[in-house]
């Protein structure tokens, strides 16, 4: 096991506050949460509980800056470069990051470093050109008798409240902020209470690159007090969030009294398709990754394996032979490639779905339980003999479970099945005929197709789902237009 750093050790070691107005605060109440280590259930630090009089404090500070001078002011230049500087900094402080990520969340310390804490870097050094670039149109309007002149200016839709998750606790705060940032927009962000370490350290790089008080405020808290107060506030003007569908529902609700604009990142169960004429050595370590990447504990991940039957034994079997060679562990030990799941509540649902597979039928080829022990580890499991109506089939794991099925040939069934799902997010296709993967892509309907590779990130792509999987999309381009308000001016000149 690698010792925590002295770093780390320090940080963890007084209780974490909150940062509002640019201070670091308790809460109101007073009160504090344990933050625990998932792979040992052992307590590492203490965070503030925020609730509703917090978050009404840091929506007051967000809004005095979006109005005040100082971040309204400042020049496009200088705003892509603070947001620039504080992807540098996440680059400075990598290992440091990466150590929380590991202790908190649980995920292997090498994953952390090279995925979260390298693309969270990425993602504002992509956004900062962005600042120099939001830039409205000069559009000829048609109106008789009159002489207009008439453009557009995009301006920073406000106040933004952001809820995000703790399956990538850094990145989803970094993809969340950065175009926040970017646009001008200014923040009041509600991190899970699985997982607030490293956005806490994320509020103290903020400050360090130089962001002005108040732009970004973090709490820490519970969703059903701290996140729902913020999803209703009424001074609060985009809500952003990430997570599972039925509270997205309810931010949904919560947000309809002032009817702030509401973007959405959801669940998801995609579909893996394997056709036979696949290059097998790449499918099908490729279908394990798309599964067991960050213990299945992502909104993308391939839960549901459709595989041609003539190959489905080859590629389900040598699926359970990569995932029984997969080492469990605790995330800060160099060796370990999986670590535990998040919280016990998160190890009790996925168990609950393994039950509910075996009673309706299905087997296990490898893994299929919680292993012993301490800590809330389940065995990569690979499941066969499932059908499409089966509850492992149709609602979120988000676990390390992929559930296998074999399908005739690529027809119109076989695209019907994968698209059979109240969620939108992803899919992969894996096979060497263009044409087929053209086709089937452009039929899924997913807001990702992977085809021939899994779980490829980058900055400038969009993300987001279909159906329930969510509304709007994240990264790229595309999230910008969710960041501003296009405001049309017109002008007499006759
Ligand atoms: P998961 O099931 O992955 O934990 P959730 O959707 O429960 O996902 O949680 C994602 C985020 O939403 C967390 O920050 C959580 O605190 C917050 N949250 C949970 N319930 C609510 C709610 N009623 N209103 C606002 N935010 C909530």
């Amino acid at each position: 096991m690698n010792a925590l750093s002295a770093k780390t050790i320090e940080f963890i070691g007084h209780p974490k506050k909150m940062l509002i107005n640019g201070r670091w605060e308790p809460s109101v109440s007073g009160k504090t949460f344990p933050v625990t280590n998932p792979a040992t259930g052992e307590i590492i630090a203490h965070a503030a509980e925020g609730d509703k009089a917090d978050i009404d404090k840091a929506v007051k500070a967000a809004r005095a800056a979006l109005e005040g001078k100082g971040w309204s002011t400042m020049t496009p230049s200088e705003r892509g470069k603070l947001v620039w500087r504080i992807g540098d900094l996440i680059l400075k402080y990598a290992d440091e990051l990466a150590e929380l990520e590991a202790l908190d969340n649980g995920k292997p310390f090498t994953v952390a470093r090279a995925a979260d804490v390298a693309l969270a870097a990425d993602i504002f050094h992509y956004m900062a050109g962005w600042a120099t670039k939001l830039h409205g149109l000069t559009i000829p309007i048609s109106v008789s008798g009159g002489d207009f002149h008439s453009y557009t200016r995009l301006e920073p839709v406000g106040v933004v409240g952001q809820i995000i998750p703790w399956n990538f606790p850094l990145l989803m705060a970094a993809w969340k902020l950065s175009p926040a940032l970017t646009t001008g927009c200014t923040v009041v962000l509600k991190v899970a209470e699985e997982t607030p370490l490293s956005a806490i350290r994320l509020g103290e790089i903020l400050q360090e690159a130089g962001l002005p008080d108040g732009v970004v405020n973090i709490i820490t808290g519970f969703g059903e007090t701290a996140g729902a107060a913020l999803a209703a506030h009424p001074m609060v003007d985009k809500i952003a969030f990430t997570g599972s569908t039925e509270v997205g529902r309810l931010i949904v609700n919560a947000a309809s009294g002032n009817l702030k604009k509401v973007t959405l990142e959801l669940g998801g169960k995609s579909p893996n398709i394997v056709l036979k004429d696949a290059d097998l050595d790449v499918a099908i370590p490729g279908a394990a990754n798309a599964i067991f990447f960050n213990h299945g504990q992502c909104c993308v991940a391939g839960s549901r394996l459709y595989v041609e039957h003539e190959i489905f034994d080859e590629v389900a079997e040598g699926i359970a032979d990569l995932a029984n060679q997969i080492k469990l562990g605790n995330g800060l030990d160099s060796q370990t490639e999986m670590g535990p799941l998040v919280s016990s509540a998160q190890l009790n649902r996925v168990c609950g779905y393994l039950d509910s597979g075996y009673q309706e039928g299905a087997k296990a080829l490898c893994g299929g339980k919680k292993r012993e022990g301490a800590g809330y580890f389940v065995e990569p499991t690979v499941l066969v003999d499932a059908s499409q109506q089966m509850k492992i089939v149709r609602e979120e794991i988000f676990g390390p479970v992929v559930v296998a099925m074999p399908f005739k040939e690529v027809d119109d069934q076989l695209i019907q099945q994968a698209n059979d799902s109240i969620y939108g997010l992803a899919a992969g296709v894996w096979t060497r005929d263009v044409s087929k993967a053209h086709k089937m892509a452009h039929q899924l309907k997913a807001g990702t197709v992977w085809v021939n590779c899994y779980n490829v990130f980058d900055a400038a792509l969009p993300f987001g789902g279909y159906k329930q999987s969510g509304w709007g999309r994240e990264m790229g381009a595309a999230v910008l237009a969710h960041y501003t308000e296009s405001k049309a001016i017109t002008i007499n000149i006759g």
